[in-house]
């Protein structure tokens, strides 16, 4: 059994992100990003500070548009707007989840298709279920990243990721499509889960839900990918997977924490400067 470290590859990855914007800077261009924090979600709030440390390290600007969470839909629409028209600023996030009285589609076509680093602008979605160039969402960017760098190869493979979200799900069965694998997509109305596990030659699973994926469902040998971030009364973060008893019979497993996490924010980076650079029209 072999451990996926997105740990590591992250951080050699925000590393070369550095010496790209050092490079940059050189010829009087900067690296902007610009978060959207609406509300008190304490969880939104660690992930924001999480992004904000990492930009700082790799030398990204960023600033954060905090703001309460009674703010009203036409106010969060309009500060999107001015950060499309502000230069300074080549990435735009907006942290997840909103409050309920904001239209979350909405949002998310305000920001501009260019600067929109996470992924989420219906633009990118058609894009990238087409097969073509766009800003590809963090998470399953950085797992498919992980598999390239261990050299898996997923030409053939029976995958099975479970959790079908816009954000994670949806657009990781895309990409491993794309890749020559085949994937099929479970949910919570899936009759069964593990019937479909159980065949995989890959799970995938990004739910929010402690255990869920047993030893009994997992077939041996199999790739386990780990997305789930969910942190027991005990303070202990976990993922989706049983990873003690997964583990042993798995090829390649990723950890919680440590794997996934890291590299999402580091295709964070890597959106913001790839932004950047077809903001200055360079060559990506
Ligand atoms: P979401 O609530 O938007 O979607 C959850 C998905 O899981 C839905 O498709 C739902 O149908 C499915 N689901 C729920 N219970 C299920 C069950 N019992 N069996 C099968 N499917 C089930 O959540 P999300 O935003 O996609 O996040 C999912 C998980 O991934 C969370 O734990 C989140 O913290 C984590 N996450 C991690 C990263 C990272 O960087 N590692 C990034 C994003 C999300």
């Amino acid at each position: 059994m072999t451990i996926l470290d997105g740990k590591a590859l992250a951080n050699d990855i925000e590393k070369d992100i550095k010496k790209e914007i050092h490079e940059l800077a050189t010829e009087n261009i900067s690296v902007g990003l610009a978060v959207v924090l609406i509300g008190d979600d304490p969880a939104s709030h660690v992930y924001v500070a999480k992004k904000e440390k990492s930009c700082e390290q790799s030398g990204i600007y960023s600033v954060v548009h905090k703001m309460p969470k009674d703010i009203s839909e036409a106010k969060v629409i309009k500060t999107i707007e001015m950060m499309n028209d502000n230069p300074n600023i080549n990435g735009i996030l907006v942290q997840l989840p909103l409050p309920t009285h904001i239209n979350k589609d909405k949002v998310l076509e305000a920001v501009s298709p260019i600067k929109d680093v996470d992924g989420f602008h219906p633009y990118n979605v058609g894009k990238l279920n087409s097969g073509l160039e766009c800003f590809v969402p963090c998470t399953p960017l950085g797992v498919m990243k992980l598999l390239a760098h261990y050299d898996i190869n997923l030409r053939g493979l029976d995958v099975c990721v479970v959790g079908a979200s816009n954000i994670v799900g949806k657009p990781l069965a895309s990409l491993l499509l794309q890749e020559g694998a085949t994937p099929t997509l479970c949910h919570i109305d899936t009759k069964d889960l593990a019937s479909h596990t159980k065949k995989a030659d890959l799970i995938a699973v990004g739910v929010g839900y402690p255990g869920l994926i047993s030893k009994d469902m997992v077939k041996e040998g199999a790739i386990i990918i780990d997305i789930g971030i969910n942190r027991l009364e005990s303070g202990k973060l976990v993922g989706d997977v049983d990873y003690e008893k997964v583990a042993p019979i798995s090829s390649y497993i990723t950890p919680v924490p440590g794997s996934v996490g890291p590299m999402t924010i580091a295709m964070l980076l890597l959106n913001t400067l790839k932004a950047t650079k077809l903001q200055n029209t360079k060559q990506l």
